[in-house]
């Protein structure tokens, strides 16, 4: 065999494994369907802007070991991701807490709050009559309320997911958390950042002196790849590797709208929630902020960005085979057919699923990191 390891996709997984079995000395081969390596975490720079093409990437994790892993391919800022969302013409802080329900019930005191908070669950929970929530709808009111439910949750969740409130499962937000201080900051973690300079360098470094080839899809390619390497390390998708035998799995997809505006500052922060459901659109990302925020506000900035911004809006899609499937669907449904795929996968010694797709999982960077880590472990002895 010409190969130790083909790894079918660059992305964060693929990449992590093919960087750690070319430093054991193995022979790797990566391919990806797409023109750049990366996968959904590729950033291109766009006049002086680190554009995520696939998305808004916020890196988060309380794992010192991931942290330290990742930070040796990069510098990270001390980006705090504190979205706002926008109702109408009215604006909140996120994630829920004190800021967010003061401005919403204007109310001054935390006790004033709590009150009008619980007074607001209790409506809901009347409305049940003492039975269990049968919905998203009754579970998110009988958490928040209905006023934060209608302004902040409902609008935002139909359009994620193409459906009524009514219709999603109670399943979809066990808990809701909601924090009686004053704090904006998304991300429970101890550490959080933008890698300075965008996420692709840290891909190329991981792929330096390993054989890429880009613009290859492995179905096309399948007679010829499938047995140039010992080992298959596919991060596609599960089912379609297995031709769909037992059915398909499901996706949400996201269509992104990136437009280059001739401002230096559009709307003041990296991510912006429109979260009533007349606005098409879940979010727009001004993408500068990730790495230039302060700046903007104190000082004039230098280099090709100023005078320059670039946004994007996120459309959240109903998938077919068409489309870039994002994320996966971990419903009952899904989730049992997955299982069929991943026993026809433990019975082939030949190949290892791994990441988002191959393992049908809704994973941040930072699982990935270490699944992929571990995966090595198991494997390369
Ligand atoms: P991918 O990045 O999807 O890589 C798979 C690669 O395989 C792709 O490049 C694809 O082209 C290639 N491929 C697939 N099929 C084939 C084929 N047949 N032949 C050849 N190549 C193929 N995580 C965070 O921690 N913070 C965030 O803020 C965050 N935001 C996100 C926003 C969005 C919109 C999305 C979708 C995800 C977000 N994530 C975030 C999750 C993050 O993107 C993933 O954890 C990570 O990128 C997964 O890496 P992966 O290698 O498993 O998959």
């Amino acid at each position: 065999m010409k190969y130790d390891y083909l790894g079918v996709g660059s992305g964060l997984f693929g990449s992590i494994f093919a960087y750690e079995a070319n430093k054991r000395g193995k022979k790797v081969l990566v391919i990806d369907k797409r023109p750049n390596v990366g996968g959904n975490i590729y950033t291109e720079n766009i006049d002086g802007i680190n554009v995520h093409k696939y998305g808004a990437h916020i890196f988060h994790t309380s794992n010192k070991e991931v942290w330290d892993y990742i930070n040796q391919f990069a510098e990270f800022n001390r980006y705090t991701n504190s979205p706002v969302a926008r109702y109408k013409n009215e604006l909140y802080n996120l994630p829920f807490n004190l800021n967010t329900f003061s401005k919403m019930f204007n109310l001054v005191t935390l006790q004033d709050i709590e009150k009008k908070l619980d007074e607001e669950r209790k409506e809901g929970l009347a409305k049940l009559n003492g039975r269990e929530p049968q919905n998203l709808e009754e579970q998110a009111i009988s958490l928040v309320g209905t006023t934060v439910y209608e302004k902040l949750i409902k609008g935002y969740t139909e359009k994620q997911w193409g459906m009524s409130c009514k219709e999603l499962p109670v399943s979809i937000i066990k808990r809701l958390p909601v924090r009686m201080v004053f704090d904006n900051n998304y991300f429970n973690n101890k550490y959080q950042g933008i890698p300075i300079g965008g996420y692709t360098q840290i891909i190329e470094k991981m792929l330096d002196g390993i054989e890429v080839k880009l613009n290859c899809d492995f179905f096309e390619n399948r007679s010829e790849l499938q047995n140039i390497a010992e080992k298959i390390v596919f991060t596609g998708s599960i089912d379609q590797y297995y031709d769909y035998k037992f059915g398909y799995l499901e996706y949400r997809s996201v269509r992104f709208e990136t437009e280059e505006l001739d401002v230096d500052n559009y709307q003041g922060n990296a991510v912006i929630n429109y979260t009533d459901k007349e606005v098409p659109y879940t979010r727009v990302i001004e993408h500068k902020h990730f790495e230039q925020g302060k700046e903007l506000g104190n000082e004039v900035t230098e280099g090709p960005s100023v005078g320059k911004t670039i946004i994007s809006r996120e459309y959240s899609d109903k998938w077919d085979s068409t489309k870039e499937p994002y994320y996966p669907i971990n419903n009952e449904r899904n989730n049992t057919l997955y299982e069929k795929y991943k026993a026809l996968a433990d019975k082939d010694s030949n190949i290892i699923f791994g990441g988002r797709l191959g393992q049908y999982k809704y994973y941040d960077m930072d699982k990935v990191i270490e699944e992929a880590l571990k995966c090595v472990k198991n494997e390369i002895k």
